[in-house]
Order: C-alpha cells, then structure tokens, then sequence
C-alpha cells in the first residue's frame, strides 16, 4: 500500500500505482498515446470485492472513476486524473467451456486471449480485428469482426455479464436477471457500471481460414470499387474485408485490402475471384490459422502513437467517394513523416444479421450503412500534431459527407467506439444522437443503477428526472 493511501481499505488485495510509483508512466500509458491521463490512483483490481472497495474509495473522495479493459480509445475514456479500475491485469482471461459452447471473459481482457483460447477447441465469436483490441470497450459499444457476417455483432453474443454497479454491489445482468441492464450494457457503454466477466455465445469455427492483405493502385480503383459494390449487395454469410487508403512506405497511395473468407484457400480465392482478376500489386492472401487472422493488422496498429479517429458512414462502395477521399488522403500525406498522416479504413462487414436483429433488443444503433473510420496518426506527442491531427480527420470526415448528402444525422455520426469526442464537453449531447430513439429508455436504466453518473466516461447519459 503507498504511503499517502493509508486510509485506501485494507481489504484491497489488487495493486495500487500512485505517481511516485516505479511503474507510473505504464500504468497511465494508454493505445494511443494522446489518450494518457495524469491519474492519482491505478488501482488494479483482482476481484469484484476490489472493485467494489475503490468505487467506493473514490467517490467518497470525490474523485473521477475511469475503467480501463484493453486501453485502445482514444478519446481517453478509460483514463482520468482521479482513480482508474484497471481490468487488464487480473482480469485478461477466457474459460471455455466446449460442451456449452461458451465462454467465460474476464472484463479485461484483449480478443488475441479469446481467440486462441475458443480455437484450442474449434470454436469461436465475433471479436475485434486488431487483437490487442479489450474485450470490454469494443464489446460494450458495439463490436464488428470478420465473424459479423455469420453472428452480427460481439454484443450481439453476450448471454450474460457481471456488473460491479455504482454503489459497489455485485450483479449479473442476463435476459432473466435484471434485464434492464443487461439491455443498456449492450450498446450503452461504461455508463452503467464496471463489467467483470462476460459470458459469450461460441460457435464451431474451422481451423484455418483464407485471408491477408492484397494491395491496389490508383489505377485499378475503379474496378475495385465495381466488385466490392457488387459483392457487398450479396456478400453472402463467410465473407468480409477492410479496405484501407494510405500511403505506403514508397510515398505513394494505395487500397489495401484485408480479405477475410471462411474457408480453404481455393473457396476463398474462387469467391473473390473478380477482386484477383484485377490483378492486385501485390497479394498475400493465404489460407492462415484462423487466430491469427485478428493478429494481421498488428502491425500498423501498434501501441505508443497518436491518433485521432472519428467514424462516418457511406451509403455504398462507390468509385467517385473513393476516389475523392483516396487522392486527399495523397495530398494530406504530404506532411511531414513525423506529422500526423492520415489513414482510411472503409469497412465492409455485410450488415444482414445485425440488421436483422430487433432494433429494441440493445441499444446500440442498427444503420444499414458500412463504416468508415478516419485516423490521422502521428509520431510526436505535441499539442500541434493533436490539433492538426483532428483537422485532417474533419476535412475528409466533411469530404465524405459531402458525398453521401442522404445519409442521416445519426448514420453522419458514426460508429460510436470510433468517436474521438466521446469524452470532451460536447459528448453528453452527442449521446443523444449515438443513442438516437434508444436515448429516453437508456436515461431510465441510468437513473435506476447509476442515478449520481459516477460513470460518466463515454458518451454519458443523464439520469431520467
Ligand atoms: C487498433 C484498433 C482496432 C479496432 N478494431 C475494432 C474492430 O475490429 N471492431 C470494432 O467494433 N471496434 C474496433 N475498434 C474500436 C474499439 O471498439 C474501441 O476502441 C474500444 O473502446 C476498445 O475497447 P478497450 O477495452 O480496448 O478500450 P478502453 O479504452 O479500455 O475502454 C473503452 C471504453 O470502454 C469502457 N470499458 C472497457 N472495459 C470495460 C469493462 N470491463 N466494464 C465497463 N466498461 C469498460 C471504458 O471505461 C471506456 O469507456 C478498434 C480500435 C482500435 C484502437
């Protein structure tokens, strides 16, 4: 225990970093480096009685709470200058259960933990596509993956959690117990409580699996754009892919694809075959493992840099949007190498078993319109790149919507994990439009289970009077 905690509860068997702490600096650092916060507690919690103990430590001290599952927003909403609940450190685990086809997810854990624990058994769900990604923001918010095509979304395969609620109790929260919240944990966030396992639906998943990166120039563009308009319009139950417009190491533009078939290598190539005709610059597309398929984008994805993101939406792939957002991407590149460099990812997981769902059944927004997320990064942790970070975003955030003039407010807003604003003084406004019609009924479970917005982190939602 640190000197200056004396009065922290004996009971708390976790870890507890304070600023003169050896292992400060790691305790704060967080995916993107500009999402770090000058905290006065980690606490990194062993069990739900730790929790317990430091929400109510810090609100009797009137301190900010964070939660932190695998760190990745970058908007900072799992860190503060008050107390942090650190999950990842105790709570990084997955228990299968084979027969039961379920598994049991500590609150922090990342997908790589998931992944390979449910394939040991030929099983798997829908997980994030970097898989270093938590378990619990990317699932709490949403949570789109390759698997969204045969199982909608990670939240979607949630039977049940367990929640450390804002008055330090233990709940579980499932169709059958307390309902509410298992309803408002599906879509709304860290709004309602600290999630210490969730228990998810598996699936019987095929050993290996055809996917890599293959890679287009300016000049196959068109075509490409063709086959993925044709593709998305019936892309089928196996299939999914990310295409994204950056500039490679030589200076120049391209789309790299990330194809994703769920199936041998010849299924997946005679399925994809319109995209290889093309005739792609370069192809390493290949039958994998499939836990490493959310480990391809490792790469670029790595911890430690600044990033910006926001998410947009379009109606379609269509050429004239791509080529518009492609050769801007070119131009804003042009900055520096250390400056921010702007990165776009056009993700098309086909939409049919998420939209097919209830749209009463979670919160979380059902648009029928692919995602796309807008990153500038950059290398340098200066106030100057932050600023000029978020301008890039919003010029092509508004060069994409200049293109896509029907979509509405809501679908213009975007994914909510993706929000780079999801904490600033705008975000409580913003919730209402990240929640849309789902909004009023959100504030209801917020005024029964969080009624003093003690989590008030990611887009926070105000108590119903
Ligand atoms: C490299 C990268 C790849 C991504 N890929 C995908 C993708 O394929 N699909 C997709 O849908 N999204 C993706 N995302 C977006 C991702 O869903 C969000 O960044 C998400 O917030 C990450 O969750 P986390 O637990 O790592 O983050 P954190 O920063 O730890 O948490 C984010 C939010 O969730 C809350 N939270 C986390 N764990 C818990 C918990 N156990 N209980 C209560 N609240 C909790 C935090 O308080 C915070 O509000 C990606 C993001 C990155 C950076």
């Amino acid at each position: 225990m640190p000197s200056n905690l004396s009065d922290f509860p004996s009971e708390f068997k976790g870890d507890l970093v304070t600023p003169e702490h050896p292992e400060y600096t790691k305790a704060i650092a967080r995916w993107a480096m500009d999402a770090k916060r000058y905290a006065k507690i980690v606490a990194f919690v062993e069990d739900v009685q730790d929790m317990s103990l430091a929400i109510q430590y810090a609100r009797s001290h009137d301190m900010e709470i964070a939660i932190k599952g695998g760190g990745h927003n970058p908007a900072g909403a799992s860190s503060t200058e008050g107390l942090v609940i650190d999950l990842h450190r105790y709570f990084d685990y997955a228990r299968v259960d084979p027969e039961k086809k379920i598994a049991y997810v500590g609150g922090g854990a990342i997908w790589e933990t998931v992944d390979k624990a449910a394939i040991e058994y030929g099983l798997a769900t829908v997980g994030g596509t970097v898989n270093h990604t938590g378990v619990g923001g990317l699932t709490l918010g949403g949570g789109y993956g390759y698997l969204s095509s045969s199982y909608g979304l990670a939240l979607d395969n949630v039977l049940e959690a367990t929640v450390v609620l804002a008055d330090g109790t233990v709940v579980n929260a499932s169709k059958t117990e307390n309902p509410d919240l298992f309803w408002g944990i599906r879509g709304g966030g860290s709004n309602f409580g600290v999630v210490s396992e969730f228990v998810f639906q598996l699936y019987d998943q095929r050993r290996t699996v055809f996917s890599g990166m293959a890679v287009y120039d300016r000049s196959q563009l068109e075509a490409l754009t063709k086959v993925t308009a044709e593709w998305w319009d019936n892309p089928g139950d196996k299939s999914s892919q990310i295409q994204t417009a950056a500039v490679g190491p030589d200076g120049k533009p391209v789309m790299v694809v990330a194809f994703f078939y769920n199936g041998s290598e010849a299924e997946g190539r005679m399925f994809y075959k319109k995209f290889f005709d093309i005739g792609p610059i370069d192809d390493q597309v290949k039958e994998i493992p499939y836990e490493l398929v959310n480990a391809l984008q490792n790469h670029v994805s790595y911890h430690g840099q600044g990033v910006y993101q926001k998410g947009v939406a379009h109606r379609k792939p269509e050429y004239e949007t791509v080529l518009k957002v492609f050769d801007r991407v070119a131009e804003l590149t042009a900055a520096p190498a250390a400056g921010p460099n702007p990165a776009i990812l056009f993700e098309y997981f086909p939409l049919h078993k998420i939209t097919a769902k209830d749209s009463e059944e979670t919160p979380f927004r059902r648009d029928p319109v692919p995602s796309i997320l807008v990153n500038a990064i950059w290398v340098d942790d200066t106030q100057e790149n932050l600023r000029r970070g978020r301008e890039m975003v919003y010029d092509l955030i508004g060069l994409i919507k200049s293109a896509n003039l029907q979509l509405t407010v809501a679908e213009q807003a975007g994914y909510g994990n993706y929000d780079d604003e999801a904490v600033s003084k705008v975000a409580a406004d913003k919730a209402r439009i990240v929640f849309g019609k789902h909004y009023a009924r959100l504030q209801q479970v917020k005024k029964k289970y969080d009624p003093d917005q003690v989590f008030h982190k990611w887009f926070p939602i105000a108590p119903a009077a």
